[in-house]
């Protein structure tokens, strides 16, 4: 480790305060959160209750109406440029924290989460003045123009698989019309997230109560989502904690939703997969880095009958090759699970597809490093083969090492297979055939469908989940519709 990454260390251990308009507030309530990679404590970090997450809500509404709100878009650009930037200059120390509380390998951290994190507070700094309003070819007599306003005080819940990325993802367009926000991380990962903030504070980046951290468990997603005085919820996380996202939001004042949830992505190999090789490799490397704790991951290969046997080869191949271990080992593939509870979900999960009577192609136990390493959540990189759809192991979300392989005849029944899910977030396709590829795109029942190469990103495009898989989108145009509202102005002028 650097000296840096020590520091960073060293600075978790100390006792953790929310962050509410400007100030680091001192909690009445503390819980310990642990580095997943070793299962020790890292620190004590605040429980938020209600009347703290009230002041919260409170700053965040007075910096909306007196505050941020009111800053030109010149102001609220050139703010989110010196985010970013602090951001990027503090990458190391940031990956380190990263690695510290999610148990990622820290070169997944650093070269993964990182860049991103920084620049997409370019790309919504361009977005300040350009997401113009319209006028309606209404009646003579009449001008009626339509103009998009921020919603208010937005609170933004975040999971623990890219601590810092995910919380930017929500926070940077939110800020970028004129929003302000309330963040709660997740209870397993505050610390990037934390300590970006008090790297903003320091540099005066944003007026107090712009943006506001309240650190704590479900149990304070929840005072959120029932928040009388919060006017939208983005989250991102379970399927499960979206449908009491939902509730929460129609028990309170029916504060708008937007939902980034679970997925169960396939990936469809055709008998014309230009380059078999290429589309092995770059499905085992989207399947099981990080530690396959990532919402687009592809958890089922549909093979084409007539190449299933050589993939399964190939790719039991590649995942016994994988190597696990200490965050830091430049030779490491994979890192430690989130949390015990995800490590333990996982299991049950192994465990369940070995009793079913799935064939166990690689993997399939917990793993026991050695060192200070022995008690973390470490777990094989898994593989299944010939899974049978009705299997949990092939319907429900994982989010782990885990990779299931299944068979189809041709393209009706890939097509069957692939869309029998609950899901609908991300979903894949490789073949040859251009007009196989558009016809089944289009058949294909999820937000974003990749053809030719599994899992492509970038700011401009829309990210999102059909059905279970959420509601909205975020990135692009299209999540500057979550955080801002339409107002239709008439105008007489007979
Ligand atoms: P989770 O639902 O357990 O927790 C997510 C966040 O919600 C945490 O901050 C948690 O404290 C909070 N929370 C828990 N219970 C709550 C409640 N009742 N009310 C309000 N908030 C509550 O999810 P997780 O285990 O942290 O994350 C993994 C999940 O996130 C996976 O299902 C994954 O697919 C999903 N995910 C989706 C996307 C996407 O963009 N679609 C991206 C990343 C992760």
């Amino acid at each position: 480790m650097t000296t840096q990454q020590q520091q960073a260390y060293e600075w978790a251990k100390s006792k953790k305060a929310n962050y509410i308009n400007g100030q680091w507030q001192p909690p009445e309530r503390l819980y310990l959160c642990h580095n997943p990679a070793t299962n020790t404590p890292i620190g004590e970090v605040p429980s938020t209750n209600q009347h703290e997450l009230d002041e919260a809500v409170s700053a965040a509404r007075n910096s909306f109406h007196n505050g941020w709100g009111n800053y030109s878009r010149r102001e609220r650009a050139k703010a989110l440029i010196q985010a970013g930037q602090i951001i990027r200059e503090h990458q190391e120390e940031l990956a380190a924290l990263i690695t510290l509380e999610n148990g990622k390998l820290y070169r997944e951290s650093l070269e993964d989460d990182m860049p991103d994190t920084a620049d997409l507070f370019d790309y919504f700094a361009g977005w300040t003045d350009k997401f113009y309003g319209e006028t309606a070819p209404v009646e003579p007599g009449f001008v009626n123009y339509i103009q998009r306003e921020a919603v208010g005080v937005c609170g933004l819940i975040i999971p623990w698989n890219f601590p810092l990325l995910l919380a930017m993802w929500k926070i940077a367009p939110a800020l970028c019309l004129g929003n302000t926000v309330v963040v709660k991380p997740s209870e397993e990962t505050p610390y990037s997230l934390l300590r970006t903030l008090e790297l903003w504070d320091a540099a005066g980046v944003f007026p107090p109560g712009t943006i506001n951290v309240v650190c704590g468990a479900g149990d304070v997603g929840s005072l959120i989502t029932h928040h009388p005085d919060i006017d939208k919820v983005s989250f991102t996380g379970s399927t499960a904690t979206g449908k009491k996202i939902v509730l929460g939001s129609g028990e309170s004042n029916l504060k708008t939703v937007t939902l980034e949830l679970g997925g169960k992505a396939p990936v469809l190999l055709f008998e014309d997969t230009p380059d078999l090789d290429a589309a092995i490799e770059r499905c085992f490397h989207v399947a099981y880095s990080q530690k396959g704790e990532k919402c687009t991951e592809p958890t089922r290969l549909l093979i084409h009958d007539s190449i299933y046997e050589t993939v399964s080869q190939k790719m039991t191949e590649r995942v016994n090759g994988i190597v696990c271990g200490d965050p830091y080992d430049a030779d490491a593939y994979q890192g430690a699970q989130s949390c015990q509870a995800q490590f333990e979900k996982i299991m049950g999960y192994i465990e369940s597809g070995k009793k079913a009577g799935a064939t166990l192609l690689a993997g399939g136990e917990a793993l026991t490093l050695p060192g200070e390493y022995k008690n973390g959540f470490y777990v094989q990189p898994t593989l299944f083969g010939n899974v049978d759809n009705q299997l949990a192991i092939a319907r429900e979300e994982i989010f782990g090492p885990v990779l299931i392989l299944q068979s189809f005849s041709d393209e009706e029944q890939a097509i069957t297979l692939t869309n029998d899910t609950i899901y609908g977030l991300a979903a894949g396709l490789y073949t040859a055939d251009v007009s196989r590829a558009h016809r089944v795109a289009s058949a294909i029942d999820a937000g974003q469908v990749f053809v030719n190469r599994y899992g492509c990103y970038d700011f401009a495009s829309p990210f999102g989940g059909f059905k279970q898989s959420g509601w909205g989108k975020e990135m692009g145009i299209h999540v500057l519709s979550a955080y801002s509202r339409v107002k239709s102005v008439w105008i007489a002028y007979d």
